[in-house]
């Protein structure tokens, strides 16, 4: 019997991560998920993803602003599985507001989790990888990764940054078999993106339904949320033997936005 990969997912308690940690179950990996939830809340999604899909699992609560956190995550990870093979770099934070008001503790703990989070992640599992021969990377950037609104500095900021880490490691790990990805998604109705409509009304004078309306899906020529779903499916794809030619990338999944 072959081994069975492990995926290391950060922020996958709720959201996109928790999706494509389920997609990547369902794929047949064993799965570290990550998140601030409390344990009690995790632990009856958990189970049920090790029943439906036959793997293993762990939750880890390591919180991921601090360097000595994502550390613990990825070595608990390789501890209780032996390695890591996929790792998806997906916690993030969003804080609205002009820049001349941002609280310089939102734009650093934004830098801390969107960007440099996934610095320490992938220096940790890039060795493992390259010894294996083998490895995925897939960064959860942003539409905002590619270009920029009003309002968000700190986190077009940290989601361009994060483009561009890909395609450098990309460039780095491709005679290793390890392909480095970044998706880019438009707007997905989580709870980060519902958190963000009354701050978002409140910095533009607008009601939280124009801002749905006219801000959020406005951007989006389909008119429509992208859903979870579409990003599982697209994290897993990424990890097969098609797509390893597919490295360096930046993909957007973003209903026509950044085609504007
Ligand atoms: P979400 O708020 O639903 O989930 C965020 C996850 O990050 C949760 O699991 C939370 O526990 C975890 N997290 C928060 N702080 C943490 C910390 N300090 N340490 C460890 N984990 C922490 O958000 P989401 O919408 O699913 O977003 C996931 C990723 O997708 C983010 O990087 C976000 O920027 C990106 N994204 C989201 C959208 C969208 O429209 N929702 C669009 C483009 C990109």
């Amino acid at each position: 019997m072959t081994q069975k990969k492990t995926a290391v997912i950060t922020g996958s308690s709720s959201g996109i991560g928790l999706g494509i940690a389920r997609g990547l179950a369902r794929a047949g990996m064993n799965i570290v998920l990550n998140g601030i939830e409390p344990e009690e809340q995790i632990e009856p999604i958990r189970h049920a993803i090790e029943a439906e899909y036959g793997v293993k699992s762990r939750y880890d609560r390591a919180n991921l602003m601090d360097p000595a956190g994502v550390r613990a995550l990825m070595a608990g990870a390789d501890e209780r599985f032996g390695s890591v093979d996929v790792l998806v770099n997906n916690a993030g934070i969003q804080f609205v507001s002009p820049v001349e008001d941002f609280p310089d503790d939102k734009w650093q703990a934004i830098l801390n989790l969107n960007l440099s989070a996934a610095f320490y992640a992938t220096k940790a599992a890039v060795p493992g990888m390259k010894a294996r021969g083998w490895g995925r990377i897939i960064n959860i950037a942003s539409a905002h990764g590619l270009v920029a609104s009003p309002f968000k500095s700190a986190y077009v900021a940290a989601k361009h940054g994060l483009v561009g880490f890909t395609k450098t490691i990309a460039l780095e790990t491709a005679e290793h078999g390890i392909t480095v990805n970044a998706i880019c998604p438009g707007y997905v109705l989580t709870p980060l993106v519902e958190k963000q409509i009354p701050d978002t009304a409140k910095a533009r004078g607008i009601s939280e339904a124009e801002v749905i309306r006219d801000v959020l899906l406005a951007a989006q020529p389909t008119r429509k949320f992208v859903t979870v779903e579409e990003l599982a499916a697209l994290a897993v794809f990424l990890t097969t033997e098609a797509a390893a030619s597919i490295t360096g990338t930046a993909l957007p999944v973003d209903g026509g936005w950044t085609a504007h």
